[in-house]
């Protein structure tokens, strides 16, 4: 029973491991918003009212999701 608990913790760590790279990763790549890759794809620029706003300031969309480099985000 001693080792299954073990096993059990080793599992846990691995995984918080995991999803740690996983929000590091996220973090250092700016990620265009849902809504934009989609009208992207479609050959348009999304028409939501946030997401014009922030293209105008060569931005993604923070509003639907979208993130920006840390240095780009405050200036
Ligand atoms: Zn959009
Ligand atoms: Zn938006």
């Amino acid at each position: 029973m001693k080792s299954y608990k073990i096993l059990f913790v080793v599992a846990a760590l691995i995984s918080a491991s995991f999803a740690f790279a996983a929000d590091a990763a996220k973090d250092a790549a700016p990620k265009k918003a849902n809504c934009c890759v989609k009208a992207e794809k479609d050959g348009k620029a999304c028409d939501h009212k946030c997401c014009v706003a922030a293209a105008k300031e060569h931005k993604n969309c923070e509003t639907c999701k979208g993130t920006n480099a840390p240095a780009a985000a405050k200036h």
